[in-house]
This record gives structure tokens, C-alpha cells and sequence, in this order.
């Protein structure tokens, strides 16, 4: 009997990436500037700082949403700068909750997340697509 493999999934599922930077109160002021100097060097979307936790986050956190264009200068980039800080990288698609699970990974420490609070497939949960990144970053900074 041949081994069954799952169907190929293709790279137009991909909307757009987020980044969620973690911290708690010792950590916040490494978070905030590591914030600014990602809007400085890529043109991303600056999520707003939530410092108690919301949705499948049990850590205070913030997001940054960008797109492809982005991704092999920001995330090799977050290799090397990121403050020990625990930074969670997932695609955006249909499936939000394996976005987050299996087609994730993490710099630093991995936090927990409540899967359960993410929907299987966005679209069987009436929802069209992901909710859209708008770039509102000036990079001005090689990086
Ligand atoms: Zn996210």
C-alpha cells in the first residue's frame, strides 16, 4: 500500500504575513523600540500595542502585517535583531488556525496560543478573507 500525502496547497493561498512580537512588563521597552525600528526600515503594517492578552494571545503583544515583498529582508533581518523577544511568524489564509499551528514558526521562546479561538476556515465561518494589511510604515533606514 503507497503512502497517501496531503494535497499541495499553493502560494496564491497567501494573502499576507503577520509577525506578533511578545512581552510582558520587564520586556515592553525592548518591544517598543524593536516596533520603531521595523517601521523604519520595512514598509509593513504597525499594529497597535495590546498589553493584556486578546484573542488566541496569552501574552501582551503587538502585530505586524506585510507583504511577500517584505518577507526575505524582515524575517532574515528579525533573525538577527530581535531582543530575545518571542516573535510568532504565520501566513495568512483561509485556514487561520493551522496559519498559526503548523505553518507557523517562531524566533525566541514559543508562547502559548489558544487555537481554539481561531477559526478552521475563515470562509466556512462566513468571514471572506483575512483582515487586510495596509502598510501605514515610512521606511526611511537600510536595513
Ligand atoms: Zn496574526
Amino acid at each position: 500500500m503507497s503512502e497517501q500525502f496531503p494535497a499541495l496547497r499553493a502560494l496564491t493561498e497567501i494573502f499576507h504575513y503577520h509577525i506578533h512580537v511578545y512581552y510582558d512588563e520587564t520586556s515592553r521597552a525592548r518591544a517598543v523600540k524593536l516596533h520603531a525600528l521595523i517601521g523604519e526600515r520595512f514598509a509593513v503594517q504597525l499594529g497597535r500595542f495590546f498589553d493584556q492578552p486578546v484573542g488566541p494571545h496569552t501574552m501582551a503583544q503587538y502585530e505586524i502585517g506585510f507583504f511577500a515583498d517584505q518577507f526575505a529582508q524582515l524575517v532574515p533581518w528579525l533573525m538577527l535583531n530581535h531582543f530575545d523577544l518571542p516573535i510568532l511568524l504565520h501566513p495568512n489564509t483561509d485556514q487561520e488556525r493551522e496559519d498559526h499551528r503548523g505553518s507557523s514558526f517562531w524566533l525566541g521562546q514559543p508562547v502559548p496560543l489558544l487555537l481554539e479561538r481561531l477559526d478552521v476556515s475563515l470562509i466556512a465561518a462566513g468571514h471572506a478573507e483575512p483582515r487586510a494589511v495596509t502598510i501605514n510604515s515610512t521606511p526611511t533606514v537600510q536595513a
